[in-house]
């Protein structure tokens, strides 16, 4: 496409949709409740709009998330996707939740596939690790999640939220706040909640889908968990690792969700920072890492080339469980006060 756009801004998000029919949303690798919530409600306001979206995604929707589905996600691969023809090409994709494109995974990889030639990128991220990546950039990382910047796009569309997307909408704000307790919680995304239980939402459902039926073999496994809890730096750091055969014990057939075990880490006293460590694979670590606050946890993954917020932040680490854990705590100890 070759207009000039403005490139900040829903407003020029706006005045670049007016000119497309097609448009396709992709979010980060590992969905969080953030990213699905986002991508999904995103859809139903472009729709809502007179828009064809589809949502591409590298990885399946966990199963406690799976309720706010409205419609199937594509994934890449899909029969669908691999017929796509010269006029079924999408003309615009925007990235949601992703600080990087390389946060959607192998959907990267696909994207000449899905998109006409010279397809705007748009960027709608509250990361402060957000590296501004294209040509649109509705970066905010004042903003608590994503979905609230989702529905800057709405109001500037002009499209009413129908309570399904409200649900959506919620469910990113109600996960990606910790139930509204991290220190992200402000009046803002507590505004954005008012409205959007105003236009619908149930918060008293979604939140009972999203915690309160995980499967009993989680809390079994999770008391394990619990009794590998470690203290350093006089207590003000936790360690908690998940040893890959103790999962396979309990979910031998791979369907354990890890998201939000790491909350476990900072609810104790006297601690500043929380680490869940878990195996991904052979001499590959997933660190979860999170600050009560007085820490920027988002600069102590830096050093891992990961990412995040100042209290919610993860990287990859190689090596073995106890070189991995002895690397992070060391880089925690160098930024506790
Ligand atoms: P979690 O610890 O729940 O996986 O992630 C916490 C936050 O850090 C989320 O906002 C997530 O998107 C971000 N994050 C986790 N891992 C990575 C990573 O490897 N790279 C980047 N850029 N961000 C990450
Ligand atoms: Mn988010």
């Amino acid at each position: 496409m070759n207009v000039m756009l403005p490139t900040e801004g829903s407003e020029a998000l706006k005045e670049a949709l007016e000119s497309v029919d097609r448009i396709l949303i992709v979010t980060h690798v590992s969905p969080d409740g953030d990213a699905v919530g986002s991508v999904l409600g995103l859809r139903g306001i472009l729709e809502a709009a007179g828009k064809r979206a589809e949502v591409v995604m590298a990885d399946d929707i966990a199963s406690k998330y799976q309720f706010l589905i409205d419609r199937p996600v594509l994934h890449v691969g899909d029969p669908l996707l691999s017929s796509l023809t010269e006029e079924d090409l999408f003309q615009i994709v925007i990235f949601v939740d992703a600080s990087e494109r390389e946060r959607v995974g192998s959907v990267l990889d696909h994207l000449h596939m899905l998109l006409v030639e010279g397809a705007p990128e748009v960027n709608i991220d509250h990361h402060i690790s957000n590296n501004r990546f294209g040509d649109i950039v509705i970066v905010d990382p004042e903003r608590a999640s994503s979905s609230e910047l989702v529905m800057r796009v709405a109001q500037e569309l002009g499209v009413e939220l129908t309570s399904g997307i409200a649900d959506q909408l919620f469910a990113a704000i109600l996960t990606d706040t910790g139930r509204f307790q991290y220190i992200n919680t402000d009046e803002h995304c507590l505004r954005a909640a008012a409205a959007l239980v105003e236009a619908g939402a149930d918060p008293s459902r979604i939140a009972q889908r999203i915690y309160l039926e995980r499967p009993v073999l989680f809390y079994q496994l999770l008391g394990h968990l619990l009794s590998t809890i470690e203290l350093y730096h006089d207590g003000r750091t936790c360690v908690m690792t998940m040893p890959r055969e103790l999962v396979a014990n309990f979910f031998p057939d791979g369907s354990m969700d890890s998201e939000g075990i790491v909350d476990f880490t900072v609810q104790m006293e006297n601690i500043e920072v929380g680490i869940f460590i878990r195996q991904t694979g052979e001499g590959v670590y997933r660190a979860s890492l999170r600050s009560r606050g007085t820490v920027d946890v988002q600069r102590i993954v830096e050093a891992f080339s990961g990412g995040g917020h100042e209290s919610a932040a993860g990287c990859e680490v190689l090596g073995s469980q106890e070189e991995v854990k002895e690397r992070i705590v060391t880089e925690v100890g160098k930024w506790l006060p």
